[in-house]
């Protein structure tokens, strides 16, 4: 009868346009997470540098951890973001000697010149993650992934980022992220670490000091976790 069905024929002069929106909102939505997937790997956007006194502390409950790891307090905040974003398990810290005469962390385990020898290191697993490379570690690998999103060039503050490619590392086995901070000997605390932002900065941490300071102290009898005296901006030797 060639009858047309009533509605048919004028319906997508009506729909065409909305369809072509919802196209465009489509498109527009897709390349907003594009957007925000690159920004999202690209690291931390700013860093600051910090020169309040280091000290090695206990790793709070608040950021979930193998019992009994210390690192230098400076990196806690970042820690501690970091904990709130990805399923972080430390599994070491700081590891030497406590001017107690106890020892942190693991024993003989990192290489010599170590940030883990100065409390700017940490070694990192999945909560809850086995040692096969499977979906537990793949926030583990994004965290990899936002501190060095080039091979070999970790963003700032990182200074080493221990991943897949590196040895030793890698999913399944763990991350390592040390932070950039002076040249300092062994077992001693770096006397500026770089971090990035996590909150306001505490008055004068940012701030270099303006006099020369007065000698460091002698460090006490035995193994030292005192005050670095090195004054030096240079970095050691990328070592984990
Ligand atoms: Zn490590």
């Amino acid at each position: 009868m060639g009858v047309d069905k009533p509605g048919v024929r004028n319906r997508p002069i009506i729909f065409r346009p909305g369809i072509e929106r919802i196209g465009l909102a489509i498109a527009f939505v897709c390349t907003a997470l594009l957007c925000w997937a690159a920004t999202a790997t690209a690291g931390p956007t700013a860093t600051r540098t910090v020169y309040a006194l280091g000290q090695i502390v206990p790793i709070p409950a608040s950021i979930p951890h193998e019992a009994g790891d210390m690192v230098d307090r400076r990196i806690l905040p970042n820690l501690r973001w970091l904990a709130q974003r990805y399923p972080i398990y430390v599994t070491d810290g700081y590891s030497g000697p406590l001017p107690t005469g106890e020892h942190a962390g693991c024993d003989n385990c990192h290489t010599r010149g170590s940030d883990h020898h100065n409390g700017l290191a940490v070694d990192i697993v999945p909560v809850g993650g086995g040692t096969k490379c499977d979906a537990s570690w793949a926030p583990i690998t994004r965290l990899a992934l936002w501190a060095e999103p080039r091979p070999g060039m970790p963003s700032p503050p990182f200074r080493w980022v221990g991943y897949d490619g590196d040895a030793g590392h890698g999913c399944g086995h763990h991350l390592h992220l040390s932070w950039n901070h002076a040249v300092v000997a062994e077992f001693e605390l770096a006397e500026w670490v770089e971090v990035f932002p996590v909150g306001p900065a505490p008055p004068g941490a940012e701030k270099p000091p303006r006099k020369k300071r007065p000698a460091a102290p002698k460090p006490p009898p035995g193994p030292s976790g005192g005050i670095s005296t090195v004054r030096t901006g240079g970095l050691a030797p990328r070592i984990d």
